[in-house]
């Protein structure tokens, strides 16, 4: 392994540590009434197919799928309902559409976790990418060091 390599996930596992999340799997509903193609956590893919066994007399037609972990995605993934942050890795187009999500966009001092997070798994997608180590040392460069975290509290 190379040291930018090294460099690289060095800076992915900053980011993660500080992130400090551990979301939930992808899950998506599945059968003939399934709004394909949306992500959902666990407890709102559930909460959908209750709600269709509620709207239709006899139930079927609708269950959660997914759920396994470990899915790729061609963006951040954040469930369709509730808007929490998804467990996810990056394709090669997901990676580069986030290089362009943040592109010439202020990250925020401190940055936010939820940034972190994400910035992190498009340092894991393309570790030896010029692009995407300036991104993540943008980033590490705006998580706050432990005096500034306890300080202005
Ligand atoms: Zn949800």
């Amino acid at each position: 392994m190379g040291k930018p390599m090294l460099f690289a996930f060095a800076l992915g596992a900053a980011l993660d540590a500080y992130a400090a999340l551990e979301p939930e799997p992808i899950c998506w509903t599945a059968g003939s009434k399934a709004d394909q193609g949306s992500d959902y956590c666990r407890s709102c893919a559930e909460r959908r197919v209750w709600a269709s066994f509620a709207a239709v007399p006899s139930p079927g037609g609708l269950f959660v799928d997914g759920g396994w972990g470990g899915d790729e995605s061609d963006g951040c993934a954040h469930c369709a309902d509730c808007d929490c942050i998804l467990d996810y890795y990056l394709t090669d187009f997901g990676m580069e559409s986030e290089l362009e999500h943040f592109h010439g966009r202020r990250l925020g001092a401190p940055v936010s976790r939820e940034t972190a997070f994400h910035i992190a798994r498009v340092i894991e997608a393309a570790p030896e990418n010029e692009r995407t180590l300036r991104l993540a040392r943008r980033a590490v460069a705006k998580i706050p060091t432990e005096l500034e975290a306890q300080g202005n509290g």
